[in-house]
């Protein structure tokens, strides 16, 4: 099995809070949310602690194949509070959160599990690509904006600005009628996306961070089969040395509005049929 990872941070100086592994039958992208500075979560430690060490549980429990994939991610949400249930406040809304693509070879199918604007792409050479995605958090954002959104330049009105979207998000963030991510409630992994699909129809798979899926879902730059098409003949460094690139073309986010100039990006891809 040659299966091909690559991730980078949205900017060189911070840390990357998205998280990806791979393991025979086995393949994982965790996307870290959290509060900007200035905003309380709860919670005394960085987004990525909580993205590595979801990602390396959901890894381990995932390999369990007596159990679903929403198990797992239920059992490894379980897991990560009770290593901060001391020291944190897992009841507060800004605690930490990640959303999560996975996937994982069974009985001749691929098992998959989508919670939240994580992407998983079935490339099915027969049908064309199946694109599974949460757009409840979407939805969400949809709801919220304001017509006078700051741009992205690193000017203290936009950081303002970012600061509220976070905490008027915290209040949809695991509710009814809100979105749905891993936190710090097991139960949201009952409300991920879940499916499986014949091997033998597949031709390739790729799980994508919001980061690396904007080419296509935000910039409109590219669609779905080119998408597949790059992952498979250059790779997952190629296609977010091309999303750097067209966010170089637009920095201040005027022709394509944007929380982030450039967000962490992070692309796995397992050629089934390879
Ligand atoms: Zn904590």
């Amino acid at each position: 099995m040659r299966m091909l990872i690559a991730s980078e941070p949205g900017r060189p100086d911070r840390d990357n809070e998205d998280f990806a592994a791979a393991a025979p039958g086995l393949l994982l992208v965790v996307d870290g949310a959290g509060s900007p500075a200035g905003v309380e979560s709860g919670c005394v430690h960085s987004v990525a602690w909580y993205a590595r060490n979801l990602g390396g549980l959901l890894l381990a429990a995932a390999t369990d194949k007596r159990h679903g994939l929403d198990e797992a991610l239920a059992v490894s949400i379980e897991r990560v509070n009770a290593m901060h249930a001391a020291t944190c406040d897992l009841r507060h809304p800004g605690s930490p959160s990640a959303t999560v693509a996975l996937a994982r070879v069974h009985d001749e199918r691929l098992e998959h599990l989508v919670l939240s604007d994580s992407v998983l792409v079935l490339d099915r050479p027969d049908q064309g690509p199946a694109v599974i995605t949460d757009g409840r958090l979407a939805e969400v954002v949809a709801r919220l904006d304001e017509p006078d959104r700051p741009s992205p330049g690193d000017s203290d009105e936009h950081a303002r600005f970012l600061r509220s979207r976070v905490e008027q998000l915290a209040s949809f963030r695991n509710q009814p009628g809100g979105f749905w991510v891993a936190s710090t409630k097991p139960e949201a992994a009952s409300e991920a996306l879940t499916g499986s699909t014949p091997l033998m129809g597949l031709g390739a798979v790729a799980l994508l961070s919001d980061g690396a899926s904007r080419l296509v879902d935000r910039f409109g730059l590219m669609t779905w089969p080119d998408l597949l098409a790059i992952l498979g003949k250059d790779g997952p460094d190629e296609l977010i040395a091309r999303t750097r690139e067209a966010e170089s073309t637009d920095p201040d986010g005027a022709r394509w509005p944007r929380g982030k100039a450039s967000d962490d990006a992070t692309a796995v891809y397992w050629a089934v049929q390879g």
